[in-house]
């Protein structure tokens, strides 16, 4: 039984045969997905560098802030950012501010703990990128999920669907299962705190909702499998630019834009030539490049 991650499923909304492929059948990825640039090397090297951090605090360590520039460089580096690292300004205020008080008001107990937990006949699984207890409140353990986005709650649907995985698999937990529980959203940019926490019935419906989702793609992916019909194929694909330049599947998928010439893939209306795009082999081939 394939299982459900809010990464899989916010990998999935772009494209239904991708939900199809990662979500129902459960496939390995057979490439990386083409590594980052611009802006998310940055965000990723925050990631990577506060997860060091955050690791040091769970353990009770002290921050030595001379050694912040080497962290800062190693983790731009291994986010593929071009060397000289940009000044870690960034981190030396998240680590000087706090502003989650991590290791203070919030005890980490853990750092990237996958949970799992089955309901609705599937199996579910999360990974927060911290676990707190709340030291000076209700003692609830707090999820806390990481963002780099300047307005982290506003894909709203991620959102719920990432805090109502979360209180399933933290309910279904031994070791948490009979705390109180809280979902939270950090902002790594702004230090903000947003409560995402679902009551019970809102996460119920939430991942009934994905249920039927799933099972709609099932249905649907099932009959291409069986068939091998090209048009249910056409059907359950949804290329573009941006769902299949980051898709991991984009060298043996049949339908990658832009290669599919009715229109949704950048062809012309007449079916003429495509724009630029990515081509079966993971290279970006521009318009001159394709010999239009
Ligand atoms: S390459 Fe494009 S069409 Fe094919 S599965 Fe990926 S996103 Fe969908």
């Amino acid at each position: 039984m394939p299982t459900v991650t809010k990464t899989a499923l916010v990998a999935g909304r772009a494209c239904d045969l991708r939900a199809y492929r990662g979500l129902i059948k459960g496939d390995r990825w057979s490439a990386a997905p083409p590594p980052p640039t611009g802006i998310l090397v940055e965000y990723r090297a925050r990631h990577l560098a506060v997860s060091r951090v955050h690791r040091l605090w769970q353990r009770g360590g002290v921050l030595d802030a001379a050694a912040l520039p080497d962290v800062w460089a190693d983790a731009w580096r291994r986010s593929g950012g071009d060397d000289p690292p940009p000044p870690p300004e960034w981190l030396t205020w998240y680590t000087a501010d706090n502003p989650f008080h991590l290791g203070v008001e919030r005890q980490i107990v853990a750092c990237e703990e996958t949970l799992r937990g089955v309901a609705l006949g599937r199996s579910w699984s999360a990974r927060p990128d911290l676990l707190c207890i709340d030291r000076v409140g209700d003692g609830a353990i707090e999820a806390l999920e990481l963002s780099s986005a300047r307005t982290p709650t506003l894909d709203k649907v991620a959102v719920e669907q990432m805090a109502a995985i979360d209180l399933l698999v933290l309910t279904r937990s031994p070791a948490y299962a009979l705390l109180p529980h809280r979902i939270l959203v950090c902002g790594l940019e702004t230090g903000r705190l947003y409560d995402v926490t679902p009551s019970r019935d809102h996460a119920r419906d939430i991942l009934h909702g994905i249920d039927a989702y799933l099972k709609d793609i099932e249905a649907r992916g099932c009959a291409w499998d069986e068939g091998g019909d090209t048009a249910l194929g056409r059907a359950l694909a949804t290329p573009s630019p941006d769902a299949c330049g980051r898709c991991a599947y984009r060298g043996d998928c049949a339908y990658a834009w832009p290669s599919i010439g009715d229109g949704r893939d950048g062809a012309d209306a007449a079916g003429g030539a495509a724009h630029d795009g990515w081509s079966p082999d993971g290279t970006y081939l521009t318009g001159t490049a394709r010999g239009r």
